[in-house]
């Protein structure tokens, strides 16, 4: 049964209509879905019970259930969910931080997965130590938001009983899609629930304001920028030679750096926007300055913005991130070949620790406990 969060507009006013059911009810249900964010269909008093019996015998209507939260209120927290077969994936929600992805904001940016584990095998990276399981549906990745902000709707009524509303607050104005996952190999799947987080009768984000990051699917890096939403784009670079690229990630054997900077180039003319190329710091591997030359390179002829993240270990993995000073030496290297570049000055290995490592640790203590 398809779920009825994963329905655009546009298909619910043809099976409206088959239904022969007046317009007006299907902007009803979309209030329901997406304003007050209701998971049941009873709880949907103005639709006719006759109606919400065709919708449930038609439709599913699932949320995702909260295993795990990290981190306190106006800091970054870390969300674990179950999903309905019992996969767990996760989220990341970061307050406004206009060194980050987007402007100054007072709202929130959300980091989300687009598939259980990771088919890719980046060396470094947690989300692939377990391999690939399967690729979200549209209602499981769109789903992140819907239910953080519904928590976060549920929370400041506790805080404050009285300003209860129906509906929810926007919490959240920017998502980047870097949790678990490629989301460029669940590709149906993701341009479905960006178009409904996009839509106005939907989550109602600016298409400008959702990121999509990739390890470097070049073919569908074309198809996105044929697609005709403005999203932005990241490349997950982290090496700027094929020989520091390909040790790290098997994507390159079947893209090398010339296809990929080719399909990235296409990207950018076709949509005239800034790419972003995400290079974390690994200590020994590709955080030398020789490196910079070839990264300064590729960053002016793509007009690309460099993002260097200090690598955050993963249990298991041998990786580490360099001393503070490499990292400000190699910023200091790209900035004096004139490109636009930002080192992310975290401390430690906190809970700033990326996507799929809350889930293995999670995953592997079950595993343990049994
Ligand atoms: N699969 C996509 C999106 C998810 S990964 C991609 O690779 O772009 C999101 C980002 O987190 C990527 O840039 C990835 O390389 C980075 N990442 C993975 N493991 C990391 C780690 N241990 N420390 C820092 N960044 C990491
Ligand atoms: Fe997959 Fe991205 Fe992790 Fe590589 S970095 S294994 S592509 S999630």
């Amino acid at each position: 049964m398809q779920d009825i969060r994963s329905v655009t507009r546009e298909e619910l006013l043809v099976q409206f209509e088959n239904w022969q059911e007046p317009v007006y009810r299907v902007d009803q249900l979309l209030r329901w879905l997406y304003d007050a964010r209701v998971n049941a269909w009873d709880e949907m008093t103005n639709l006719p019970k006759a109606l919400r019996g065709k919708l449930s015998s038609t439709y599913s209507i699932t949320h995702l259930a909260l295993v795990q939260c990290q981190g306190a209120r106006d800091t970054t927290r870390k969300f674990l969910w179950r999903l309905t077969d019992g996969a767990m994936i996760e989220s990341v929600l970061i307050p406004a931080s206009p060194a980050l992805y987007g402007e100054r904001s007072d709202r929130h940016t959300l980091c989300i997965s687009t598939q259980v584990g990771c088919a890719y095998g980046c060396r470094f990276c947690a989300s692939g130590l377990e391999g690939w399981k399967r690729n979200l549906r549209p209602e499981e990745i769109a789903g992140q938001i819907l239910a953080i902000e519904n928590l976060n709707r549920l929370e400041r009524a506790q805080e404050k009983p009285s300003s209860g509303s129906a509906a929810v607050d926007r919490l959240i104005n920017n998502i980047v899609v870097m949790g678990m996952g490629e989301p460029l190999a669940n590709y149906a799947a993701l341009m479905r629930a960006i178009q409904i987080l996009n839509a106005p009768w939907g989550g109602g984000i600016g298409a400008r304001k959702i990121t999509v990051s990739t390890s470097g699917l070049a073919p569908q890096i074309r198809q996105l920028a044929d697609e005709p939403l403005q999203l932005r784009l990241a490349i997950s670079l982290h090496g700027a030679t094929d020989e520091v690229r390909q040790k790290i990630m098997p994507v390159n054997r079947k893209y090398p750096l010339k296809e990929l900077t080719e399909a990235c180039e296409y990207y950018q003319e076709k949509k005239g926007r800034m790419i972003t190329f995400e290079y974390i710091l690994i200590a020994g591997v590709n955080d030398s300055i020789d490196q910079t030359r070839p990264l300064a390179a590729l960053a002016r002829r793509l007009h690309a913005k460099v993002n260097l993240i200090p690598y955050n270990k993963v249990d298991g993995l041998e990786w580490s991130r360099p001393e503070e000073s490499v990292q400000e030496d190699f910023l200091g290297a790209l900035e004096s070949q004139n490109v636009t570049a930002t080192l992310r000055r975290e401390k430690g290995h906190d809970i700033d620790a990326a996507c799929g490592q809350l889930r293995l640790r999670t995953e592997r203590g079950q595993t343990q406990a049994e």
